[in-house]
This record gives C-alpha cells, structure tokens and sequence, in this order.
C-alpha cells in the first residue's frame, strides 16, 4: 500500500476528518492492506466507547403499505406484486413481549409510508409500548412526517428516530425517487427530528444505480456536518419488481470500508451490521462488527409477515422465529470476540 494512504488513514484516525481529496484517495483504494488498516483502527476507537459490546435492537416490521413510489424499494406504492399487510397494535405489543422475553430493550417500529397510522393511532401503539416497557427504548424508522406529528411521538414516548437521507447530492436523489419526493423535504426532517429530541439516525445505501465516489463524499461531510447517533448504512440490493431489478448490487467491501471510515469520524456512533449485509455476504454482519459497526437489528416480526416485507430481494432470516435468530446470532457473534448484550444501548 502507498505510504501516504497510511498517512490518510493515521490523520482521519486522529481528527476525525478530511478533505474531499483524501477521502476520495481513501474510497478510490481497493488495496486490502488499507481496508484492513481502516478497520483495525475503527475496531479500536469504538472498543474505547464501547468494549466489546454489540447491541440489539428488535425490528418490527410493521406495514408494507406505503405511499411512496422510491425507486429502489420493492414495497413502493406502484409495485401492485408486493403482499401488503398491517399489524394491529395487539400484534405489535405481542412482538414486543416476545422481544422483551429474549432480551430486547429497544424496539424499532419500521414500515412504509402507510396513511393508516395516523398521529393518533400512532401515539396510541408508542404510549402502550412505553407504558408497558418503561425501561426499554423505542425506536421509530416510518420515514417523513411533519415536525407536530414528530413532536406528538415523541410526547408519546418515542425516543430514537431512523431516518436514512438516502443520498447528500440532490441530482442523486432526485435519480432515484420521483418527482413528487423532495430531497430538501427528507433534510428538513432529520433537522426537525433533532429539534423534537430525539436520538437521530441518517445513512444510505451504498452502491445505490448512479452512486459515485463525488456522492459518498458528500455523504461523508453531511454526516459530519449533522453528526448523528447512529449511521445505517447497507449494500442496495436490487428487487425484481423495481425499475431497478437488472442494476447491480453493491459491494461488501465498500460498505465495509465505510463502515471503518464513519466509526472513525465520529467515534460514539451506534452503527449497524445491517440485514442487506448480511443478505449479500453471509458473513456480511460479523464483517460489519469487525469493521466498526456494534448495532445488530434482528427481526421480531411475526414470521407469517416477515417474506412480505421485501424491500430487496432474498432477504435474510425471514423463516426463523425470533428466539432461533437471536440464538444463531449469538454464535455468530461470539465468534467475533465480540459479545451481544441486553441494556438500552443509549450512545456512549
Ligand atoms: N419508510 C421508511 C423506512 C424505509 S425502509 C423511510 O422512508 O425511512 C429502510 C431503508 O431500507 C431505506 O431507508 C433504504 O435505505 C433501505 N432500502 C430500501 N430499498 C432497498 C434496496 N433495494 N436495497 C437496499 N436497501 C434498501
């Protein structure tokens, strides 16, 4: 590997930060010496937070109806072949019971944009959660909504937010949503939803049709600029019934090194081991762990919903109940040296 990539990787290790250059010079590397260099050192700044510990979060998969049309996404409004369904609070509660009994203390509602899960109804699901499971913390991921309705949840007792911007470059996002969605309108939330309290959570797909080094560049300096909680971030994998069905995935290895890149910039983060890393590599999530990441979010939903839920295709873990997923994680993890555990998890 070239010395001064070694330069690169010592600087962004000791102020967190670079210039557009260099990070290019650092994503442009495919030099496996500078990737393993990468992640050493992100393996070690989040031990300093964190030790070994890995976090759990239990996704609820709530809906699959949703008003948006994005173009990536197998449950987009216009995909008429995606199987719609939606939980009642009851089946929600139940999924967080069984969460609770394997050890989950946080709960990740996520679903599409789906109208039937108005404010009320909504702040109706979050305070029975809250009143039922006063010491776990509930996540939500159910996309854009105006700052009352945010400000109402979090009244109700949501705590954290996920959020994901997709893209930082408006002409990228507009390349991969339709017009009716606006970039500026997706950056105003993540703003709002700071101001309501919450913890915050953006991210993209790496590898998303159009994505180049210019645009995870961006990225990178509006996740500096922001400087969330937590950082998601997955491969894109493409769904069948999208117009994106004949694009090519993206790669392990660069969603691994930004992984590596992001721990280093902002050390406390909470940084996944996503499902669609490890749908693409069966080792994906403990790469992820040994690349800086130390969040795993295994599904609670019923398993009668869990193939209907297809954002991309051949998704992971949608045959096994919950208690069977967090035990071959734990297998899985424990081979890392690293070690799951049950509190809340809150950023160091
Ligand atoms: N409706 C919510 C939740 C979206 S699903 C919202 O808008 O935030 C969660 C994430 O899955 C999305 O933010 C997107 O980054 C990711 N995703 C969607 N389709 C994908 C695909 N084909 N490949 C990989 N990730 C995908």
């Amino acid at each position: 590997m070239k010395p001064d990539l070694y330069l690169l990787a010592d600087k962004l290790e000791k102020t967190g930060n670079l210039t557009d250059e260099e990070f290019a010079g650092i994503l442009l590397c495919d030099d496996p010496d500078l990737f393993e260099c990468l992640a050493a050192k992100a393996r070690s700044k989040k031990e300093e937070h964190y030790e070994k510990k890995v976090f759990i979060r239990g996704l609820i998969e709530f809906t699959s109806y949703c008003r948006n049309n994005c173009y990536y996404c197998g449950i987009r409004r216009d995909n008429r072949k995606a199987a719609r369904y939606r939980l009642s609070k009851d089946e929600i509660l139940s999924c967080c019971d069984t969460g609770y009994s394997l050890g989950f203390r946080t709960f990740v509602l996520q679903g599409g944009e789906d109208p039937y899960y108005t404010d009320d109804i909504m702040a109706g699901i979050v305070g029975d959660i809250r009143d039922r499971y006063p010491d776990c913390a509930i996540t939500l991921s159910i996309g854009e909504r105006e700052k009352h309705s945010y400000q109402r949840l979090a009244d109700a007792g949501a705590d954290r937010y996920l959020l994901r911007h997709e893209t930082a470059d408006r002409d990228h996002y507009g390349s991969l949503h339709p017009e009716e969605m606006s970039f500026d309108h997706r950056m105003k939330c993540l703003w709002e939803l700071r101001k309501a309290g919450y913890t915050v959570g953006c991210g993209m797909m790496i590898g998303s049709p159009g994505q180049n080094t210019e645009h995870l560049i961006k990225d990178l300096k509006f996740i500096k600029e922001f400087e969330p909680e937590m950082v998601g971030m997955g491969p894109f994998i493409p769904h069948k019934d999208t117009a994106f069905a004949d694009e090519k995935a993206g790669s392990t290895q660069l969603t691994l090194k930004l992984i590596s890149v992001i721990r280093l910039m902002l050390p406390k983060a909470l940084i996944p081991a996503t499902t669609a890393l490890g749908t693409l590599d069966p080792a994906g999530r403990e790469k992820g762990l040994m690349a800086g990441a130390n969040v795993l979010m295994p599904n609670l939903s019923p398993v009668s919903v869990r193939k209907k839920y297809s954002l991309y295709d051949n998704k992971i873990c949608t045959g096994e109940e919950a208690a069977e997923c967090i035990r071959c994680l734990k297998e899985r993890v424990s081979k890392t040296g690293y070690e799951i555990v049950t509190d809340r998890g809150d950023p160091a």
